[in-house]
């Protein structure tokens, strides 16, 4: 078996890949409150690209895939696609990231096109809240995902929570409640700094703080992780469900980063905070072979750089918003 390695020694298993920029919510932590252009629809990867991709991605080492955007279900036909990659990906595991808005009327057909798993986004259970975070009222609809997905019979279903000081910090302990009686992954992210969205030190509440927090009512036991793990997980004696921590501001993880990223344009992007970006669109649309095209992955990855800037530097590093980036 192939490996991506870069010039640090860090192996590269793990391929995101953002199949559409648009998004059918607006969270203010993730675009600028005004929107943003969509990408035209011709410069978006067409389904044949992405299995292209994907193949190729596969044959050269990567051992796990995520959908992602955007919002991936707004893109059209995307049971098809997950169907069409689940075929292609074999026994790679392929996840999807969504805000878990279509996750209702769905998660049975995606789960039986092949989807492994799914992390759903939510960042408020208070409708009034979830409203002026995402901008549009689907609360309801999100809860009834969860309940959907948790019905499908997916390997795992987890729930991703940025957390934002002044306002959802109060709710730490109710999403870990989430956990109790339900075998749901609650994960709790830093919020991070990308165009528009309004980031400062002052928003950010730290992960040591969420674990004050959490630890005051539930005593967290450690579950073991990998290097590569982004996340840190513990279970609460007594839960059905595991709860977890993305510290990506106050505890990077770039020395087991084992990440890469195709935007929804088909640009290889190495690093979340790195303008850096590689086209594999325009070569492969002027005929590029497969051998050409992993020639420039690898490439690529060669100059990954060691670690993201640190902390207080990071909000000032150029970048696109998390939308258009593929999270
Ligand atoms: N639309 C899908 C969703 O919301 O899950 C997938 C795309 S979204 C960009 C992927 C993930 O990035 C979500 O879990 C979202 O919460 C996270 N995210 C977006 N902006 C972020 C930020 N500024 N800091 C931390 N996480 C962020
Ligand atoms: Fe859309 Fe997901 Fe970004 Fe929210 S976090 S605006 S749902 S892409």
């Amino acid at each position: 078996m192939e490996l991506l390695t870069d010039s640090f020694g860090r192996v590269h298993s793990y391929l995101r890949v953002s199949v559409t920029d648009r998004c059918n919510l607006r969270c203010r932590y993730c675009m600028p409150p005004e929107g943003l252009e969509w990408i035209p629809r011709s410069e978006v990867l067409s389904f044949e690209e992405i299995e292209r991709l994907v193949r190729l991605f596969v044959g050269i080492g990567i051992a796990k895939i995520r959908l992602t955007g955007g919002e991936p279900t707004v893109r059209k036909g995307i049971a098809d696609l997950i169907s069409r990659l689940s075929a292609i990906a074999g026994p790679v595991p392929l996840w999807m990231t969504t805000n878990g808005t279509t996750l209702a009327e769905n998660a049975t057909t995606y789960r039986r096109a092949g989807l492994t798993g799914v992390n759903v986004s939510l960042d408020s259970l208070q409708r009034q809240r979830y409203r002026e975070v995402t901008m549009r009222d689907e609360l309801d609809r999100v809860l009834l995902g969860i309940d959907a997905a948790l019905e499908a019979g997916f390997e795992s279903v987890k729930i991703n929570v940025v957390v934002m000081a002044g306002v959802n910090e109060e709710e730490i302990v109710d999403f870990v409640e989430l956990a109790r009686d339900r075998p749901l992954h609650v994960r709790f992210i830093e919020f991070m700094p990308f165009a528009g969205n309004g980031w400062s030190q002052a928003k950010l509440f730290p992960y040591a703080a969420m674990r004050e927090r959490i630890e005051g009512r539930f005593p967290l036991l450690s579950l073991p992780g990998r290097a590569s793990d982004v996340g840190k997980d513990f279970t609460v004696e007594g839960f059905a469900g595991k709860i977890g921590f993305v510290t990506s501001m106050t505890e990077h993880f770039c020395d087991g980063c084992n990440r890469l990223r195709l935007t929804a344009e088909g640009g290889l992007k190495t690093c979340l905070f790195s303008r850096a970006e590689r086209d594999l669109r325009g070569p492969m649309r002027a005929g590029s072979s497969d051998e050409e095209l992993a020639v420039l992955i690898r490439d690529e990855l060669m100059r990954k750089w060691r670690g993201h800037p640190p902390m207080d530097r990071l909000a000032q590093v150029p970048n696109k918003s998390m939308v258009a980036i593929g999270g």
